[in-house]
């Protein structure tokens, strides 16, 4: 059996407890050892094959992983953050698949969570934005048509932009060309969760040289708009004058600053 497990944003504790029962007992672990945090290895047995698929391709890492399989060993394939995000795991799926092999992909907690977590923020505040775009500048990876900094810009929605951290000039150029303006609040968030974490807040148009001042230039996430300032509406759900399935609405009881016994 071949395990995807999403090891999380960096912190070792932030693995889930499935994902860490599972290295306990694997056989053999391929990690992408150019972000996860390589405490978690400390989970593995003795006697664990460890390999860092940082060095390898797909090909080697398929090499590695079908021959253990077949011979009934536990592999797990360690993805940082959650596997569904820029994880490059579809094409390992389908390889192991024309070796009708089984496998099961474990979530994790993706660093858009985690940088989340680092700026006390909400993604989603009502009337500000019901919706988070997760995008990547254009690099050696291109990206399709319609589906640019620029166009996505034009919504005004959260945006969490991965793998850019390196070209923030041409960022803050892009999401001002589609309609953020240069004061819209940003964040760099710079290893969530790891020791040496950096959260600068800065706005759309300060990028660039926010990233120098703290010398950041590789795993960092890239947040952007007003949800990280101060206006928004509360929400209906916890709204004392709105009904729902759970609970009947009572205006009475709304009141801004509720009293604390
Ligand atoms: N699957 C991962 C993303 C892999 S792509 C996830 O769910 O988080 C690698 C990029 O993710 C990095 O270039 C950086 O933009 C971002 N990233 C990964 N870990 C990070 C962390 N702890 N803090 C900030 N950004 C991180």
């Amino acid at each position: 059996m071949i395990y995807f497990i999403g090891a999380g944003p960096g912190a070792a504790d932030l693995i889930t407890v499935k994902g860490k029962d599972l290295l306990e007992k694997a056989d053999l672990i391929i990690y992408a050892g150019s972000l996860v945090n390589p405490e978690l290895l400390k989970y593995a047995k003795p006697e664990c094959v460890i390999m860092d698929s940082a060095k390898m391709t797909l090909e080697e890492v398929i090499a590695a992983m079908v021959p253990a399989a077949q011979a009934g060993k536990l592999v797990v394939r360690l993805h940082t953050g959650d596997p569904s995000v820029y994880g490059a795991h579809r094409e390992q799926i389908d390889l192991l698949r024309s070796y009708n092999l089984d496998f099961e992909i474990v979530p994790g907690v993706s660093s858009f969570c985690a940088a989340a977590a680092c700026l006390d923020a909400e993604y989603t505040l009502p009337n500000v934005s019901q919706s988070v775009i997760i995008t990547r500048m254009e690099g050696r990876t291109p990206v399709p048509n319609k589906q640019k900094i620029a166009d996505y810009a034009a919504h005004k929605a959260t945006m969490v932009i991965f793998l850019s951290s390196g070209m923030l000039e041409k960022l803050q150029k892009e999401l001002i060309s589609g309609g953020y303006t240069a004061d819209t609040p940003a964040a760099i968030v710079y290893k969530a969760s790891w020791p040496d974490e950096k959260v600068c807040r800065c706005t759309v148009g300060t990028l660039a040289e926010t990233a120098k001042e703290h010398n950041i230039t590789k795993t960092a996430l890239i947040t952007v708009g007003n949800f990280l300032g101060n206006i928004y509406d509360r929400s209906e759900l916890y709204n004392p004058t709105f009904a729902h399935g759970y609970r009947t609405a009572d205006p009475s009881k709304l009141d801004l600053k509720p009293e604390v016994k």
